[in-house]
């Protein structure tokens, strides 16, 4: 690849947001240019899908990790495992170490297009407690510790707290349509306690009643919309569920219970939370990104100051909450961009900008699953809240779909999940 006259498109991160530009870029450009894709793994986590695995006693870490190298390198794209250490906005580098062994020194790579999709930090190191008393469901060794806990015997029958530390988020470039988010993404909370609640009646440990929601915010999953929200918390008040609000954030987990920064507290023998999604510590001084450390773009999601850089999914400043679906609509967005940039695209072909809405299929447990589409928290109208057992089948089917198409859902994949959701079932 060096020394190619093709220019380079370099996509950072190759989970579910940089894994699927890359595929679309290739898809988009042909043969015109040369991509190279850093992850320091060489699978995607399929995150969405940890607590249906988890509740159902079977290993994460054995069904939702994909490997990606063989697609890209399918695709004509290059695969380097390694560490992204920084980026040069003004050279147009980045600096990664390898890490299939340990040792390697850092190397340079130049770019002509960048693409960030780092994600985020999930910053558990930051909620005293949480190694010693905490548990979560963002990641399958966490997944695989809460399922060997819940089904080997470890759950005493305690009190559970289920809810999500606070989240920064940065104000610099923020658009005013944008709100301002107290937690990164409050559909895992929702989904786990309600599959909790099932697992718990479906064991002999009681139910609901065991559970409280906690959220840093004055609502839970406020992004969802008021409608949405008022419809999840009266049928989980109905069910049993205890729901305390405006925690501010995680103060530190003990051995008997969670404490918050409001100064209240609960006693819980399990504690299950979801942290602060913090930017890589590199990013945090960019003049790329804000304060926080997310990068931030334009519509197109290209940075206004350095047009030749994107960024796509939770690295993304306007990606709040942080979700894989606007992912999912900024990769085409992204690929789109680039290919008019090459001439391989009319303008009017790369028309589409990125227009927010909150779309997210849940667990309930007992082969059932919500499913959210809204976008009234941005100013919309489009409120939909469906729940049953043909949403769980479609929860499961698009994980199907991402499998067996290596990360390229197709485009009717999203459409058509949204037509069978809000239309059919
Ligand atoms: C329990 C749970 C359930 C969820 N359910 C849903 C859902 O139903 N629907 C939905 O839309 N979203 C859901 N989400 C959110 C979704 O998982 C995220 O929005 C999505 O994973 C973000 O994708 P991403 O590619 O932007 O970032 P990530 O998935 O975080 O991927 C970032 C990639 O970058 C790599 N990386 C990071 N730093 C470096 C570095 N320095 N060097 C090299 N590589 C690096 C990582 O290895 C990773 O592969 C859920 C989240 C959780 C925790």
């Amino acid at each position: 690849m060096q020394g190619s006259k093709k220019p380079r498109v370099l996509v950072l991160g190759a989970n579910f947001a940089g894994l699927t530009t890359a595929r679309f870029i290739r898809e988009q450009c042909g043969g015109a240019v040369d991509i190279t894709v850093i992850d320091r793994k060489s699978y995607l986590v399929f995150v969405p899908n940890i607590p249906i695995e988890v509740f159902a006693n079977r290993d994460p870490q054995n069904s939702l990790h994909m490997p990606i190298e063989h697609v890209l390198h399918g695709d004509g794209s290059e695969f380097i495992q390694a560490d992204v250490r920084a980026i040069d906005v003004e050279n147009s580098q980045v600096d990664f170490v390898v890490t299939e062994r340990p040792g390697a020194p850092v190397e340079h790579i130049q770019y002509d297009y960048l693409v960030v999709a780092l994600g985020a930090r999930l910053a558990y190191d930051q909620i005293e407690g949480f190694g010693e008393y905490g548990f979560t469901l963002s990641d399958t060794y966490y997944g695989n510790r809460f399922r060997r806990y819940l089904h080997e015997g470890g759950y005493k029958g305690g009190p559970i707290v289920i809810g999500s530390a606070r989240f920064h988020q940065g104000s610099k470039g923020k658009p005013d349509w944008l709100p301002t988010a107290l937690a990164a993404c409050e559909g895992p909370p929702l989904e786990i306690a309600l599959s909790m609640g099932a697992w718990l009646e479906d064991h002999s440990w009681g139910g609901p009643n065991k559970i409280t929601l906690f959220t840093p915010a004055p609502v839970i999953a406020e992004d969802a919309g008021e409608e949405i929200v008022s419809k999840f918390l009266e049928m989980a008040g109905n069910m049993g569920y205890h729901y305390v609000n405006k925690t501010e954030d995680i103060r530190r987990l003990t051995k008997d219970g969670i404490e918050f920064a409001n100064g209240t507290s609960l006693e819980a023998e399990v504690k299950l939370v979801l942290p602060d999604w913090k930017a890589h510590d590199f990013m945090k001084d960019l003049p790329i990104a804000d304060e926080e450390g997310f990068v931030v773009t334009d519509l197109t999601m290209r940075s206004p100051d350095y047009p030749k850089i994107f960024a796509v999914g939770d690295a993304a400043a306007l990606t709040v909450p942080k979700l894989g679906t606007l992912g999912d609509m900024q990769a085409r967005i992204v690929a789109a961009q680039i290919a008019k940039d090459l001439g391989r695209l009319p303008a009017e072909s790369a028309a589409e900008v990125f227009k927010p809405e909150v779309i997210c299929m849940g667990d309930m447990g007992r082969d059932k699953a919500f499913y959210i589409h809204s976008d009234v928290w941005y100013g919309g109208k489009t409120s939909i809240l469906k729940m049953g057992r043909m949403i769980f089948a479609l929860k499961l089917a698009f994980k199907e779909m991402y499998y067996r198409t290596g990360g390229k859902p197709s485009r009717w994949g999203l459409p058509l999940t949204e037509l069978l959701s809000e239309h059919v079932f």
